[in-house]
């Protein structure tokens, strides 16, 4: 398709292109060999997602889906139970690699607590009560925050604990899908952390809105970071100077305050959306679900306009990012309105 208009790309966060500053960094960065011992830059960076995720350990993965692979692998035996959110990553997103290469079967759990999360007594009964005779194990919880189905809802502080503590006396483990956590913290104005109290494990993405061309963490006790490392190289993940690319994901944990940018310009987006006709939800961060008639025709009819979007589920999904400023939004919003 030939446009006429420059395309503005909200089709996801992840359309970002490294600048110059990030260049810089990644060009200028001190590297190893980071599969036979030790690579300063990526090394630097694990020791700094650690600490902001409020984890003793992290390890560097190439994608976010290697890095709940990871977890989802060594918390998993073949045959077990887990809970995930309807709609989660892990779920819909990573091409049923949790059952096929992890070995767990997954079991849904609606969002009766609000937008990407279940409530206390939901998720009490989803796991439910050891069966007698033969009972199947249920032995993980996944959470997802932000939850990217359920349009970027965040999951503040305490209803995490009330879950993490539902999920900790039935003996669950707990692994925290936070490829955008950065996003809930900075929507709650609470450290990532405070979002990753109780759990064993939690993943992270700095692609996603952050301006990095790769990379995430996986992050966990250091003992599961030890035994991380192992399946990461058996996953085919062990990256060798791989500081170059650490080196943009160091420049991308600096800009996480920034996102407060993406996230008025998603609310400025859902308000034009809603003045439009297109019933828009309040975004709680950078994504925008609009109910649509059609949505696929809505897609090819927005892409006509030079306004990239993506069809999920009977509605539009906008997302904003650091390459879409506020007036992009207006542009994208005068286009809508005037068909041109
Ligand atoms: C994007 C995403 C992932 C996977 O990250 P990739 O780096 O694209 O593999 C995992 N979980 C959620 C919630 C995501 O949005």
């Amino acid at each position: 398709m030939t446009f006429t208009l420059p395309p503005l790309d909200f089709r996801s966060d992840t359309v970002t292109r490294p600048d110059d500053t990030m260049r810089a960094a990644m060009a200028s960065a001190e590297v190893g060999d980071n599969v036979l011992d030790h690579d300063p830059t990526i090394a630097e960076l694990e020791e700094r997602a650690a600490h902001v995720l409020g984890m003793p350990s992290a390890l560097w993965v190439p994608s976010g889906t290697m890095a709940n692979l990871v977890a989802l692998s060594l918390h998993l035996r073949r045959g077990d139970r887990f809970l995930a959110t309807r709609g989660a990553h892990v779920l819909a997103n990573e091409l049923g690699s949790a059952a096929w290469l992890a070995g767990g079967m997954p079991e849904p759990v609606e969002h009766d607590g609000g937008p990407g999360r279940p409530s206390p007594d939901g998720l009490a009964a989803a796991i439910g009560r050891p069966a007698p005779y033969f009972p199947l194990r249920t032995s993980l919880l996944c959470l997802e925050n932000t939850h990217n189905a359920a349009g970027g809802a965040v999951t503040p502080p305490d209803e995490h604990a009330q879950l993490l503590s539902v999920a900790k006396e039935a003996g669950l483990t707990v692994h925290l899908d936070g490829a955008r956590i950065w996003h809930a913290a900075v929507a709650l104005e609470v450290p990532p952390a405070a979002l990753t109290v109780g759990v064993d494990s939690v993943s992270a993405c700095f692609s996603k809105g952050l301006g990095a061309p790769v990379g995430s963490v996986v992050a966990g006790s250091a003992a599961f970071v030890q035994e991380a490392r192992r399946m990461r190289q058996m996953l085919g993940g062990g990256v060798r100077q791989g500081g170059i690319l650490a080196a943009a994901c160091l420049v991308a944990l600096d800009r996480v305050p920034e996102l407060a940018e993406s996230h008025e310009n998603a609310r400025r987006l859902a308000e034009g959306l809603r003045e439009y006709g297109w019933p828009a939800s309040e975004p709680d961060t950078n994504i925008v679900l609009a109910e649509v008639p059609d949505s696929l025709a809505a897609q090819t009819w927005l892409d006509s306009l030079g306004i990239r979007s993506v069809a999920v589920s009977g509605r539009v999904r906008f997302v904003t990012h650091r390459d879409l400023s506020a007036a992009d939004i207006e542009e994208a919003l005068r286009r809508l309105k005037t068909g041109a």
